[in-house]
């Protein structure tokens, strides 16, 4: 039987099924019962601590102000009307907060406003860091001209990948390690394997919010703002932020349109589609090799049948040469130099980083996130059975050198 689980829709969408006001309005917040403030012709939510909404106080309408006239169209399911309605941090992170940044950084009122020049030096980053990104990620880096282009992933990228690389050499201080509380709070609720630590996330995420407030001012303490401290919260209810998010539907989308092929009755035509394709379609899955060579490296013990240049699996793609070669493997960041096929398995043959540092220590230290800056690797060959890949890492670069940022989020 078919059970909903969650309901997962941008925020005008989710006041419209729920039948309670918006985010403008003073009773807006969809989590907590914090009445708004009107500043600056703004409706804000200042306070970062309020009592919680819960699905038993939505039924009774506890708080009226909060509720449109009339029943909501989920009215006698068993759907828990809070719980069941997570915050979807596509629209709420990357298209909100993450653009009112750059957007207060490029246009806002000029105590904060980045220099024109600095602003050109940001987008010449952006665009050198085009040819260092990762296969997985679909989009390159964009010039900040750009900005009012930029789709949820770009945005998405920008807070968790070339944000954190690139931000310490243009900002100044405060608005940096403002940035960076919000980056290491979603980091941690992004990434399956530390989003248990919701307690701690929640403690970064109140900083920024109340710091946000002290440097860009009071009034752009927006809904969007306000929510991230609800986040935590539902990561603790739902799993990691991708197993709630609008990102697996967005880029569905275009897979969607295709299968509609006239106009009436769209919803009817897809679900048909996807059935047919369900069934006609074996599911093709598993690992696939390509560049095979005889060049190797390789390493004594080990009985090579082939070598590849490049695999592609279900979690990732490991190739030999840069971009796709970085990988936490143990405790280390690790080059690939070659991928074997062996009779007992595949192994890549690697060398160690042996110079890596921290890369920042605000709010703590980048190890926790397995974050490096590297330089040079070891001599030393060493080998291992592809299952101990841990994390695949964006290595981009910084002044002199590179940062290994691991991808925390789900591709
Ligand atoms: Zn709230």
């Amino acid at each position: 039987m078919l059970t909903l689980d969650t309901v997962i829709c941008d925020t005008p969408a989710r006041s419209f099924v729920k039948n309670t006001k918006n985010h403008n309005a003073y009773h807006g917040c969809d989590k907590c019962a914090q009445p708004g403030k009107y500043i600056n012709r703004r409706m804000t939510y200042p306070c970062t601590e309020y009592a919680l909404r819960t699905d038993d106080s939505f039924e009774t309408m506890a708080d009226e102000g909060h509720h449109h006239e009339g029943p909501h169209p989920f009215h006698g399911s068993n759907v828990g009307m809070v719980s069941q309605f997570p915050l979807d941090y596509m629209h709420l992170v990357c298209l909100g907060v993450v653009r009112r940044m750059l957007n207060i950084w490029l246009r806002g009122p000029l105590n904060v406003r980045v220099p024109a020049n600095i602003v050109q030096r940001m987008s010449a980053k952006q665009v050198e860091m085009r040819s260092h990104v990762p296969v997985e990620f679909a989009r390159k880096p964009r010039s900040l001209s750009e900005l009012d282009r930029w789709k949820a992933t770009e945005l998405r990228q920008f807070l968790l990948y070339t944000g954190p690389v690139m931000l310490g050499s243009f900002l100044d201080s405060n608005m940096y390690r403002n940035f960076m509380l919000l980056f290491s709070g979603i980091a941690i609720l992004v990434s399956p394997r530390l989003s248990c630590h919701t307690q701690y996330a929640q403690t970064l995420l109140r900083s920024f919010v109340n710091h946000f407030g002290e440097i860009y001012g009071k009034d752009q303490l927006v809904y969007n703002v306000h929510s991230l401290v609800h986040l935590p919260e539902e990561v603790q209810r739902h799993g990691c932020l991708d197993s709630f998010s609008a990102f697996p539907y967005e880029s569905y989308l275009h897979k969607l349109k295709k299968l509609v092929r006239k106009p009436e009755f769209p919803l009817a035509q897809i679900i048909r589609r996807l059935s047919e394709i369900k069934t006609t379609d074996s599911l093709v899955n598993g690992t696939a090799f390509k560049k095979q060579h005889f060049v190797g490296p390789v390493v004594g013990g080990l009985s090579v049948k082939s070598q590849y240049g490049e695999m592609t699996c279900d979690k990732w793609t490991v190739k030999v040469s840069a971009r796709d070669n970085v990988f936490v493997i143990g405790n280390d960041i690790c080059c690939i130099c070659n991928i074997v096929e062996c009779s007992d398995g595949v192994y890549v043959i690697y060398k160690k980083f042996s110079h890596k540092s921290l890369f920042f220590t605000y709010p703590f230290s980048s190890d926790y996130l397995n974050i490096y800056a590297i330089s040079q690797t070891s001599d030393t060959l060493e080998c291992v059975n592809v299952s101990e890949l841990v994390q695949k890492c964006a290595v981009l670069p910084h002044r002199d050198g590179f940062v290994a940022i691991p991808l925390f989020h789900t591709f």
